[in-house]
């Protein structure tokens, strides 16, 4: 059979758009295939840009409610759900219907399918239809997962498509979980009304980030009234007439939440069970990730995997990067350079936010690499206090000797906008030393960099072993 396509991508999301798009580019025939009713993928239609438009609406409300802390008198401010979720909807289909114009665009085949592999070099569609390819990229992204709690699979509960897609407030909700998703939406539900309980396994919320910046995160919950409790065994979890009721063990005793509704927010696996891999010898992990090296080549090298079927991030512009080099490297482009993990960059849009780049403490003493770290709280910052946003502090982490910057992170208002002081500079190399020399207008959230900065530019020339 004739191999029709030089680059067959399973999955028009984040990673496979990109991926076809610059394949395309490239001049190579391409194909998508993509078996969704709606065509957008997670970051649009259920992830990131819903979220982030309820968010931002919930974050106006808190403001608005607390509008006295600045000397205003604002009566009456309160969810409009329907609004809120209508609101939601236009945005999101707006961003969706642009999606499907690109995916439509004609710069490479669109086929709206579900596929497997039959062979090394071939896919069958659904209606049996054969398709063969020089490369292929599997980007079929991730979905809800259900792990192994007593009680869980057999109740009634929420994933985050739900709460995005909620058009009433809940009067109370137990979310399981405290990642990201969790953490986010959590206090999305609190903020528009919702009584809220998170249950979370391990000692701190958001793993990722560091005991200080998720203790901070935590206040401000506490703050809110949401209460959260960590370092738990969830022992059952039981659907009653009105609601779900969760047993769990904390500090040796047992403890009972009931709610009306429960959020599961553990987690996502890889969405790759369908593709029977097996039978176009790609390898996975046992949760079905695939493993790839660092030109997002599988087992089979002719095939690649980006985005959430990977990993190891569930993050857009990883999914995005990932896509573009695996095109790329499909493509013989000469000169690569493979993703650079000494750039990971991270944000949260929890109230306060939490930004990290680079690499954390933590990464540096298991690499034993010499470090200096300097931080400074937003409580003590002229722009934050006017704000009355004093959550949080700026660390940044620059290297012993040269006062190269080797990552930051941030918890505070704006945080994800402001770790982006740090993202040239990385990705420049740039010193502690370069930094100051640029200019820092007053009064701004920006300027608290220059700070733990000035802090550095004297602690990073001390010969200090292992970092302070
Ligand atoms: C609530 C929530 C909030 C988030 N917020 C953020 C955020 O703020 N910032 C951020 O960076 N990330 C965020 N993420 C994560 C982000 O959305 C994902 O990392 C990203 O969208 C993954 O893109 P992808 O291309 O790997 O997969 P997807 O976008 O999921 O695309 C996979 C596509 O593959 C198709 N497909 C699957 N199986 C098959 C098959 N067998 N045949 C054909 N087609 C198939 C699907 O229909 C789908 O269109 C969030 C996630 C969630 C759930």
């Amino acid at each position: 059979m004739k191999r029709a396509y030089d680059l067959v991508v399973i999955g028009g999301g984040s990673a496979g758009y990109n991926a076809a798009r610059v394949a395309a580019g490239l001049g190579r025939r391409v194909a998508v295939i993509d078996g969704a009713r709606q065509l957008g993928g997670l970051c649009i239609l259920r992830g990131c840009m819903p979220s982030k438009t309820l968010i931002y609406s919930a974050q106006v409300l808190h403001l608005a409610r607390n509008g006295a802390d600045l000397g205003l008198r604002i009566t009456g401010a309160a969810a409009d759900m329907r609004a809120m979720h209508a609101r939601k909807r236009r945005i999101v289909s707006a961003f969706a219907d642009h999606r499907v114009r690109q995916l439509e665009s004609g710069d490479f085949d669109l086929i709206r399918s579900r596929a497997r592999f039959v062979d090394p070099h071939a896919v069958e569609l659904g209606d049996g239809r054969r398709i063969r390819a020089a490369h292929f990229l599997v980007s079929t992204g991730s979905r809800v997962s259900v792990p192994p709690v007593p009680g869980l699979a057999a109740s009634p509960f929420w994933t985050s498509d739900d709460v995005l897609e909620l058009d009433f407030k809940p009067r109370s909700v137990v979310v399981l979980g405290g990642g990201i998703v969790a953490c986010e939406l959590a206090q999305f539900l609190s903020r528009i009304g919702t009584r809220v309980c998170m249950i979370q396994r391990g000692p701190h919320l958001l793993r990722e980030y560091s005991e200080e910046a998720a203790g901070v995160v935590r206040q401000a919950f506490a703050d809110e009234g949401i209460e959260v409790v960590t370092g738990t065994q969830v022992m059952a979890i039981a659907a009653q007439p009105n609601g779900v009721s969760v047993a769990f063990r904390h500090r040796g005793r047992t403890l009972r939440r009931r709610a009306d509704h429960l959020f599961n927010a553990l987690g996502r696996e890889p969405d790759t069970s369908g593709l029977s891999l097996q039978a176009a010898g790609v390898r996975t992990a046992p949760n079905g990730r695939i493993l790839t090296n660092r030109w997002q080549q599988t087992s089979a090298p002719h095939i690649y995997a980006a985005g959430d079927c990977c990993g190891p991030r569930e993050i857009v512009h990883i999914a995005v990067q990932q896509g573009e080099l695996a095109a790329r490297h499909a493509a013989g482009v000469k000169g690569l350079k493979p993703l650079d993990d000494s750039m990971l960059l991270s944000v949260i849009f929890t109230d306060p936010q939490l930004g990290r780049i680079g690499w954390r403490e933590s990464d540096l003493l298991e690499r034993r690499v010499g470090f200096a770290a300097a931080s400074y709280p937003f409580s003590d910052h002229g722009k934050s206090i006017l704000m009355e946003a004093s959550y949080g502090y700026v660390k940044v982490i620059a290297e012993l000797g040269s006062g190269r910057i080797l990552g930051a992170e941030m918890v505070g208002n704006d945080a994800g906008e402001l770790i982006h002081c740090f993202s040239t500079p990385l990705a420049m190399r740039a010193t502690v030393h370069d930094m100051l020399r640029a200019p820092w207008y007053h009064p701004t959230l920006s300027e608290i960099v220059t700070y733990p900065l000035e802090e550095l530019a004297e602690t990073t020339r001390m010969p200090v072993a292992g970092g302070r």
